[in-house]
Order: C-alpha cells, then structure tokens, then sequence
C-alpha cells in the first residue's frame, strides 16, 4: 500500500490548518510535542476525536487534565526510574552482547551468532542532526551485513505536517540487512509472560518505531512495507523506488521528495540500492526475568498495533474536518477559566473506555462525564460491543423491564432473560418484561460500582 501523500494537501489548505491549530491550543502556547508514547496511545483508543484534535493541535494534555480539576495519574516515581535505567545499562553492557545473544536466539536463530557487535556513535547536535546520524549509520551497518547495535537512536515521522522525534531503547541490524525494534522495559516476565497491558502497551510504542523505521528504509531503498516475503508487502511494493540517497543531507527527505527509478534487483549494487531494507515486524520486548535483574526476552508480532497507528497517523492529517465541526473561538489553553474549559473540551466528541486510564491524560476527566451521561463505554469496549445500539446504562435498564427496545434485536432479548434468571434467582418470580427486583437506581449503583475500573 502506497503511503498518502500529505503534500498533495494544497499549502494554503496547510498553512490555514496550522493557524486554526495553534489558535485551538491557545496564543502564545507553544505546542507539545508528539513521543511515541502519545502516538501509541492514539492507537489504543482510535475512535476518539478529542484525543485525535488535541494531538493534532499539539494540546498538553498533562497540563489540561490540571487545569480542568482531573490531574492526571501519569508519571513514573523516580526509584522505578531509576531502576529501569539500571536494567537497561546491564541488558546492553559489554557492546550490547547480551542482547544481540538474545535478538539471535528469539529473532535470527539461522543467522551467524553475533560474537562483536558494532555500537556506531549517534551523538549529533539538535534532532535533526541525529535523525541524519541514525539513517547514515543504519545504512552503513546493513551495507556492512555484520550484526549492530544502535544504541537509542532517533527517528523522524511526520504527523500532521510536523515533525515527531523518537527515540527506541535500541534497533539491531541483523547481518542480512534487516533491522529489528527493541524494547527494554522493567516490568519482570514471569515464567516467560507478563502482563497483558504492559505488553500491550510496548507493542503499540514499538509499532510507532516500526513505523518510523519503514520510513527511513524507504529513503535508503524502495516501498516502507518492511518484510520482504510479506503477504502484504507483495501488494504493497511499488514498482517505482526512490533513488539512493545522500546521506545525511537527504535523510530527511520524504519519500515524495526522493526521484525515482524502475525497480531493478534486489540488495545494494555499485553502491545503487534497489530494494529497501527490511524492516521487521517482529520485535524484541526484553524485561527481567521473574524477580531477578537477568534479563529475559520475548518476540512480540507487532503487525496489527502497526496497521492501527498507520490508520491514526493517516487520520490525523485529516483533524481539520474536526477542527471545523467545533464552536467559533474554542480554545484549549490551559489559563482559561474551568467552564470555559470544560466547555471547549465537552464540544468535541469522545469514546471513553477503561482502556484511556492507562493511555491518556484525560481519563479521569472523561471517566467521570461518561459516567455522569451514562454511557456503557465506561463499563468497556466489549460490553459496549454486546449492547449494539443501547448506548446508555438507562436505555439498557429500560430494555431489560421491556418498557423499551425491539423484542427481536438480540442484545434486547438477551438483556430480558438475564432480567428473568436474575429476579428468579432473587425469588420474585417476576417474567421477561416485568419490573426486576430491585430499584433502578439500585440497578444503576450496581452499573456504577462496575465502572469503577
Ligand atoms: S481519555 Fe478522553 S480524550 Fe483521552 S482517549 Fe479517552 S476518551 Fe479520548
């Protein structure tokens, strides 16, 4: 799949967006920069168009949660920090041999074992002048075809006509040429698992990187679509490919930048690079192991987080559509009075779920206006999922008492005999359709008490 073209965004469209943006984050408030945190984090919640406006406007989010009375619970204490910096230094001490030994072992097993690792120096002045130091050496380490370890590299990737700096743990160059994202986290893997939501979360982080990635291969070589042998990259790959750059004064160019040249064979010949690099979608997620300082790894398919953060960053060069959807003058600078804030925040549509408690910085806010409205989001994705069109805790109590709700829609029927097995067990011998034991708003304390997540 060839990737959209944001240039073909006429610039006049452009530089009006940017003026409504930086007018949506307020005068004289610098924008927040997008880390791949946040970029992951629109993955874990993509339906949500307030998220999706205040990224694009570059909105603190940490800062508007304040200002609106729900502060956000993020933040790492500093012993934790302190603690995952410690496994981190031991997991790539000696020239990252321990986690070369492990990339080999999960990722690579065929390939030679790593027995030097190379560790290139990335260390530039300003972010653009590592990003171009991270591209030069990754090209010179899958030109080389011997095993490299780029210690906290940094990536560029566009989003929303602006530039993304981001920095994984560590990418490896395999010695076929491919490159693979790694993660460090120090949350421990117990009997070789961890936590679901932990390993959710790094993978849509890694996903971003993966992403980021596939950016630079295509400056180096042809399509960003990573894995060659890649069902979708067979779709995907395009039969026109980027010259070889000249790196690093092109590293920064987009694709649509670069000329082009017939696609020739693969691999680098007279210095022309005709095929790109292979970008795995398999990362490596090292953590602990069980309560020890050793470290563990585990491969982690990060394809679908992939396809998800594409379809979000892809949307969010969209985000005019909402901005023009909102009230003349809504602002979200975080010195505006509370109503007002509150105000401007409530106009914009969002998809609250106990999924945003760990990913987003407005949780606590919209938590507590989804459950003031109701709404069975709050109560998770999949119940929400089950109810179909019954979208509020009243519109589903009142289909369970059969005063509304069409008889023959299955969430309906479903909600009627759960109400008959639950005053049968109660001992009201009350029938599908008839009052359930119980008070509404005891019904609705019960849906409250649930939402507590
Ligand atoms: S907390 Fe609110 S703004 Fe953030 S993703 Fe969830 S619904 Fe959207």
């Amino acid at each position: 799949m060839r990737e959209p073209n944001r240039e073909r965004v006429p610039p006049a469209r452009r530089t009006g967006l940017r003026q409504r943006l930086a007018e949506l984050r307020g005068p004289e408030v610098p924008p927040q920069p997008l880390d791949a945190r946040a970029l992951a984090a629109l993955a874990a919640n993509p339906g949500c168009k307030r998220r999706a406006i205040l990224d694009g406007a570059g909105v603190n989010k940490t800062a508007l949660a304040s200002a609106l009375g729900s502060p956000s619970a993020f933040g790492q204490s500093q012993f934790a920090f302190m603690r995952g910096n410690a496994f981190e230094a031991r997991v790539k001490a000696d020239g990252g041999a321990e986690l070369l030994r492990l990339v080999h072992e999960k990722l690579d097993a065929g390939a030679v074992p790593p027995t030097t690792g190379t560790v290139p120096d990335l260390s530039a002045v300003g972010p653009e002048g590592r990003t171009a130091h991270t591209a030069l050496a990754l090209r010179e380490a899958t030109d080389a075809g011997v095993w490299t370890l780029l210690d906290h590299p940094l990536l560029a990737l566009d989003v929303a006509g602006s530039p993304a700096f981001l920095e994984p743990d560590a990418v490896v160059v395999h010695p076929d040429g491919s490159w693979t994202v790694v993660e460090i986290k120090s949350f421990p893997m117990l009997d070789g698992s961890a936590d679901a939501a932990k390993v959710g979360a790094a993978a849509r982080q890694a996903a971003v990187y993966v992403l980021a990635l596939e950016r630079v291969a295509a400056r180096l070589g042809a399509g960003p679509e990573g894995r060659a042998g890649d069902a979708a990259h067979a779709e995907a790959t395009p039969l026109t490919v980027p010259a070889p750059s000249d790196l690093p004064t092109t590293a920064l160019a987009t694709p649509a930048e670069a000329p082009t040249e017939t696609l020739g064979t693969p691999g680098a010949q007279d210095g022309i690079r005709t095929r790109p690099p292979e970008v795995r979608h398999t990362v490596l997620l090292v953590c602990p192991k069980d309560f020890s300082n050793l470290p563990t790894a585990s491969a982690v398919d990060v394809r679908k987080q992939r396809s998800v953060t594409r379809r979000q960053l892809d949307r969010l060069t969209r985000i005019e559509d909402i901005a023009d959807l909102l009230p003349e003058g809504t602002c979200f600078s975080p010195d505006l009075p509370t109503a007002d804030l509150t105000a401007a925040v409530e106009s914009v549509p969002a998809t609250y779920a106990p999924e945003c408690l760990s990913a987003c910085e407005l949780a606590f806010h919209c938590r507590d206006h989804s459950r003031a409205e109701g709404a069975v989001t709050s109560l998770g994705r999949s119940l929400r999922a089950e109810l179909g069109g019954l979208t509020t805790v009243d519109d589903v109590l009142s289909a369970a008492r059969g005063e509304t709700g069409d008889p023959t829609d299955p969430a309906v029927a479903a909600l009627r005999r759960a109400a008959a097995l639950r005053a049968e067990a109660l001992g009201s011998g009350a029938r599908p359709g008839a009052e359930p034991p119980g008070s509404t708003e005891g019904l609705r304390a019960e849906a409250s008490g649930r939402a507590a997540c």
